[in-house]
């Protein structure tokens, strides 16, 4: 008899475990959890350690992530066509704690070099950002900037990059509409973002109905605004002209930034994760925990978000809640995206994609209890709405859909001046404007993708390092990459990804 391969029971709890062997384990082996597979099962995918009758409850993480469609023998192959999906947690049941949540001990003595702007924020790179205030230019815009990166940057060595802010939004829209409020606060939002240094652009067409007043913003930002439409403007040369004088000015004062010594109190992170698979929620997510919780530690800013991943395991948050006020603007919050999904036809089961459930997901519960553990252990001190502006320093939930790039900005306009990324299945994901470390959830993907990948996770399921390591290292890399000392993967190969909006309102 050969000897039982290893699997992975999350908690004690659980009638499942998780296949750890590349190219996954044949009928008749044994698993150290105890039960003989009756069925070939593909690596990351779940087996049953007991017999679970049709009808019974599937349990990973200590929590039900469904109920049995069939009876399911005792090593039979568990998978998303064998199990149906539980109630949401009821959003009327979830109270505040009686008593607070005890914050974790400081943490002292890490600090970052980064560029402090004039209202205290702290940028990690140098970038000159324009923005628009219709989609109509911004094939103008985009023209101008390579000629920007071109014939102006090297002028300016202290400048990392210059970036259109481009968007589809600004006209064609109810821009009274009741949700309206959304794609213009991030709009305004983004162009405040602490990597552009207090220096806003915004070039507009003249017609839309995205005024760019509704863009700027307040006084001790250095600002310019033109319009296409401008009457002594004649021609394409003279349009662009415009703008190329306008960032010179820009670039200017951008070039005098300088990195000082910052501590750990003024990074704002945003945490994410896509093409997720069964390995995000036991390696690199609850790596991403550990790194929260210092960075919290450290008084600093951590942003969770991805509502309809949220939406299954927001019962265990309440004793969280640094305040009564979390838990009502998390059932806000949970509630308004549940009635916009429905207005759809669709509920947060629409989430998990085909490369979620052949990564061993077998619906949005698992997918939910994994993508939340990377919000550590931390109290909750506060949750803001899509687009809106980190309030607090602390642990924060911000509402944004999943969709990487939808969140990615929305986490930008909120402030966030770093982005860490975990996937399973993989994604070259990268934003242009703020550092992207990405996580691979398994060493295949690492390997695989050697130079697409900041962080090897799979190194906790292999038993080479453990989470708090792990955790450790990450954190250490953020202040790095936070410095500019090192360039994530992404950075070094140049590749980027659009911003996109997320618009819940109507187009006209
Ligand atoms: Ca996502």
């Amino acid at each position: 008899m050969n000897k039982p391969v290893p699997s992975l029971k999350v908690h004690e709890s659980d009638n499942v475990s998780i296949i750890l062997t590349a190219g996954g384990v044949k009928a008749g082996v044994a698993l150290d959890t105890g039960a003989v597979l009756l069925e070939d099962v593909p690596f990351g995918h779940k087996v049953a350690l007991a017999d679970i009758p049709k009808g019974g409850q599937v349990i990973r993480y200590g929590e039900v992530i469904g109920l049995a469609k069939m009876a399911l023998p005792k090593g039979s192959w568990v998978n998303e066509h064998m199990i149906e999906l539980p109630e949401p947690p009821d959003l009327e049941s979830l109270v505040a704690p009686v008593e607070a949540p005890q914050p974790l001990p400081p943490l002292e003595g890490y600090t970052f070099e980064g560029y402090r702007n004039p209202d205290g924020s702290v940028g990690t790179r140098n970038v000159l950002a324009i923005s628009i205030s219709v989609q109509c230019v911004a094939g103008v815009v985009e023209h101008v900037v390579r000629r920007i990166r071109e014939e102006l940057l090297p002028h300016y060595p202290n400048v990392d990059d210059v970036v259109a802010l481009t968007h589809s939004y600004g006209c064609g829209v109810a821009i009274n509409a009741t949700d309206a409020y959304i794609p213009i606060r991030t709009i305004k939002n983004i162009a405040l973002n602490p990597n552009f240094g207090g220096e806003v652009m915004v070039v507009g067409l003249g017609c839309e109905k995205l005024r760019p007043e509704m863009i700027m913003n307040d006084d001790e930002l250095t600002q310019s605004k033109m319009f296409m439409q401008e009457e002594e403007l004649l021609g394409f040369g003279a349009i662009t002209d415009r703008v190329m004088d306008q960032a010179r000015e820009h670039l200017e004062r951008l070039n005098k930034r300088q990195r000082e010594t910052c501590p750990v109190s003024d990074l704002v992170v945003g945490m994410q994760c896509g093409g997720s698979d069964a390995f995000s929620g036991i390696t690199a997510n609850p790596m991403l925990g550990i790194a929260s919780d210092l960075i919290v530690r450290a008084g600093g800013s951590v942003m969770f978000s991805e509502v309809t991943e949220v939406r299954d395991s927001v019962h265990l948050l309440p004793r969280r809640a640094a305040n009564p006020g979390v838990v009502e603007d998390l059932v806000r919050e949970m509630s308004w995206y549940d009635a916009y999904l429905a207005k759809g036809g669709a509920d947060r089961a629409a989430n998990t994609t085909p490369g979620n459930k052949m990564g061993g997901l077998s619906g949005i519960v698992e997918k939910s209890l994994g993508s939340v553990a990377k919000s550590g252990s931390s109290p909750i001190v506060d949750v803001i709405g899509p687009g809106e502006r980190l309030r607090r320093k602390g642990l924060t939930f911000a509402a944004t859909p999943a969709g990487d790039f939808v969140c990615g900005t929305l986490q930008l306009a909120a402030g966030m001046n770093l982005h860490i990324f975990t996937t399973g299945r993989g994604t070259p994901y990268n934003l242009p404007t703020t550092p992207t470390i990405k996580v691979a959830t398994n060493s295949g993907l690492a390997a695989r993708w050697f130079d697409l990948m900041d962080v090897d996770a799979g190194r906790i399921a292999a038993g080479e390092v453990s989470v708090e390591e792990a955790g450790w290292e990450l954190f250490r890399l953020i202040l790095d990459i936070a410095s500019g000392r090192t360039q994530t993967a992404a950075d070094k190969l140049g590749i980027k990804n659009d911003l996109v909006l997320f618009n819940p309102a109507p187009i006209t």
